[in-house]
């Protein structure tokens, strides 16, 4: 059959062409633009499959959340794969890096710096939604102030995973309330629980623990082992600088960070452990933006509470995205509280969210 085509019907098949062309090239970039997947051990870039990012960002179902550049930098150590840097719009001012850790595809997000609290962090939490529209999980993994009682014997660098009660959802806000008659103080908000997938791996991995076939030790070794810059800022410091003092007993000297001129007095007398194995404990966590920096107040409000860590960020970001909260135990609330713990009480937290995420 004889096509005969009008001047309108051949320049719109000349403009199809000339897109097809320019289409044709931009999939050849993106199939160039291939991910790569970079080897833990030597941390060299190795070819991956041609697989698009932002297909990849759209994918991401498990989002793993820092406050602190220090949390992310533990994190991204425990990254099986990560892939290259996404496109960000100019107005999210989240730090995001994509990647995969025991098979999951997680998008690890940390908080724009100098940001602190709850607010803040709801903040960074709704922009992050927007960002991966598909993130249906969180963990909130970093570090915690403790709170030591007969009852839980909590020391530095152990980890704090939130729990929920029977009345209470895991992670309760501490600062949020109204005042009542006599002096008295109601707390409101009522905040999501876990995700019911990240509490039937929690009861797997606490099985495993009480059968004595924990890991995280090791995964913190091989994450030393493997990230050499990490030894020199996240290994863990010495038994001797796991100081409890007496909860009435304040630091004497607030432009002394360490407690070298603090009376060994006051110290609580705790039995040595037996191995410096980070231990895990299961309850409630606290949530606010005040900082607790006082030993009687924190225990006063975990009585209230009976809350066994105080944080920062928490309360934001559980309605948000259901997320179950991972704190590594870096101070213990007080005056006394300092940064010597932070690098590696956040470096277990992340392995124990590895061996979390390592559950089936
Ligand atoms: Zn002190």
């Amino acid at each position: 059959m004889c096509m005969i085509r009008s001047r309108a019907q051949q320049l719109n098949i000349s403009l199809i062409d000339k897109q097809d062309k320019e289409c044709t090239v931009k999939i050849k970039a993106l199939a160039d633009t291939r991910l790569r997947l970079i080897d833990d051990a030597s941390r060299t870039v190795v070819p991956g499959p041609a697989t698009s990012i932002l297909g990849l960002a759209r994918s991401v179902a498990f989002a793993w959340i820092c406050a602190l550049p220090h949390e992310m930098t533990a994190a991204s150590s425990a990254l099986d794969i990560t892939h290259d840097k996404l496109p960000q719009s100019t107005t999210d001012h989240n730090t995001y890096l994509l990647g995969e850790v025991c098979g999951h595809k997680v998008v690890v997000t940390c908080l724009p710096a100098g940001v602190y609290g709850t607010t803040a962090a709801a903040s960074a939490v709704s922009q992050l939604r927007s960002a991966f529209p598909a993130i249906r999980f969180g963990l909130l993994v970093g570090v915690g102030g403790g709170v030591p009682t007969r009852e839980n014997d909590i020391r530095l660098g152990d980890i704090v995973v939130s729990i929920p009660t029977q009345t209470l959802s895991g992670v309760i806000p501490y600062d949020i309330g109204k005042a009542t008659a006599g002096g008295g103080f109601e707390r409101l908000g009522a905040l999501n629980r876990p995700p019911d997938v990240t509490l039937t791996a929690v009861a797997q991995l606490r099985a495993a623990y009480l059968a004595g076939n924990g890991h995280i030790s090791r995964i913190i070794s091989d994450i030393l082992c493997k990230t050499p810059y990490l030894r020199r800022t996240h290994s863990r410091p010495g038994p001797e600088k796991d100081q409890l003092f007496d909860a009435t007993y304040e630091h004497s000297s607030f432009d002394d960070s360490t407690c070298a001129r603090c009376d060994r007095g006051r110290l609580v007398a705790r039995t040595p452990r037996p191995s410096d194995d980070p231990q895990v404990h299961y309850g409630l966590i606290a949530s606010g933006n005040l900082v607790i920096k006082d030993g009687c107040t924190r225990d006063r409000l975990a009585r209230s509470l009976g809350n066994i860590c105080f944080e920062m960020e928490a309360a934001g970001v559980v309605n948000i995205i259901p997320t179950l909260v991972i704190r590594g135990i870096c101070d213990y609330s007080d005056s006394h509280k300092n940064n010597t713990w932070q690098a590696y009480a956040a470096l277990a937290a992340v392995a124990y969210a590895k061996e979390l995420l390592s559950c089936r």
